[in-house]
């Protein structure tokens, strides 16, 4: 997408630093300028050529007359009242992907999409029951990124920090371009983002947990697990049938073996469904068998009667039983609930309409 060009004249803005460096040497350019170039567009936020004061006034107008740096285009944006703020994002084919950020006092988290629509089954969310369904390439994936740091630094004023890949689509399914993104995201010449916070959240593919392990990827995961029974999952999450929880919990043992990093599991509890002594027994056995901490998510309606809260009491019973088997835990609260931000209620309502 971004690659494209426009009026005849080539958008930098996703160009990795390969990509930048072959398109000056094009121009006759060292490589060099092609990283300080990347350096004022993404870490700075020039979009105008005439402002990089450290290159030619001649290579400038060079820039200017062949390029262009044009921030991908965001056409709706709808706010909160706890201040959580949903974009969207138009990618071709009359698709959209939709972004949340998530503002804090000092730290600004964004939610990142990996497809639209999503190639799995999760009864209990919104995006699964899409049907339309692709995955996202690297400039769709980075165009996010870039788009909301904008944002966030002339909404909030505070530069994005964070990135969970939570948004539409389950990441591991398109495994090559959000790795492919990711280390986009992190080079010192593109946004510049620490590793340690970035959190892709998988709903579980055991071969590819253990891939990413063998990769050596230097970011966070997360997995949402919503039940250690193999009976329980398979109900919730059909998929699932083809990737047992006994699979899953030897690839976590693997990637903490290769990573040395402590896993987060994501746990909705459901009222008659997990909210049972046996699941949590369940969970702590799973939890106990490598450095995990767990978040236990307050499930968001997604306007059908099968899935409901569980009870103060069952979350509380959750709390305290991982924490006499010391195993971290937070219970996560919705952030965005009105706008249909918030997990597992991203489906794309605006396109509907
Ligand atoms: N496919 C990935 C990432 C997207 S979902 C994954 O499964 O992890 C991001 C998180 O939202 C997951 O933990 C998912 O289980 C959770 N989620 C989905 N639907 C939800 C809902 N209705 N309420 C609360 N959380 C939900």
């Amino acid at each position: 997408m971004l690659i494209q060009q426009n009026n005849s004249k080539t958008n930098l803005i996703g160009l990795d630093r390969e990509q930048m460096e072959a398109f000056f040497a094009d121009m006759n350019e060292k490589p060099f300028r092609a990283t300080q170039t990347m350096k004022w567009i993404h870490q700075v936020g020039i979009t105008d050529f005439s402002e990089m004061t450290n290159l030619s006034k001649s290579l400038r107008e060079k820039l200017d007359g062949r390029c262009e740096i044009s921030v991908p285009e965001i056409t709706l944006d709808q706010l909160s009242v706890d201040g959580t703020r949903k974009w969207l994002l138009s990618v071709p084919g009359r698709s959209a992907i939709e972004m949340v950020f998530i503002p804090e006092e000092s730290r600004g988290t964004l939610c990142v999409s990996s497809q639209v629509g999503c190639s799995l089954d999760c009864k209990f969310c919104a995006t699964a029951q899409l049907d339309r369904m692709r995955n996202l390439n690297v400039d769709e994936i980075f165009d996010q990124v870039v788009a909301i740091d904008q944002q966030s630094k002339t909404y909030f004023d505070i530069p994005l920090s964070n990135i969970v890949f939570m948004g539409m689509g389950e990441p591991l399914m398109n495994y090559n371009n959000v790795l492919g993104a990711i280390e986009k995201i992190t080079s010192p010449e593109g946004l510049g983002m620490a590793s340690k916070r970035i959190t892709l959240s998988t709903s579980g593919i055991p071969k590819l947990i253990r891939k990413m392990a063998d990769d050596g990827v230097k970011f966070n995961l997360a997995v949402s697990l919503h039940s250690a029974i193999q009976s329980t999952r398979e109900k919730i999450m059909p998929f699932s049938e083809k990737f047992p929880v006994d699979e899953l919990l030897s690839s976590l043992e693997y990637w903490y073996e290769a990573t040395q990093r402590m896993v987060t599991i994501e746990f909705i509890v459901w009222k008659g469904i997990n909210d049972n002594l046996e699941e949590v027994r369940a969970l702590v056995n799973f939890c106990r068998k490598f450095p995990s901490k767990v978040n236990l998510i307050e499930y968001n309606p997604i306007g059908d009667d099968t899935f409901e809260q569980a009870s103060k009491e069952a979350m509380s019973m959750y709390q305290n039983k991982l924490t006499a088997a010391r195993i971290i835990n937070t219970i996560r609260r919705s952030r965005g609930k009105d706008i249909d931000a918030a997990c597992g209620q991203l489906a794309n309502k605006a396109l509907k309409n």
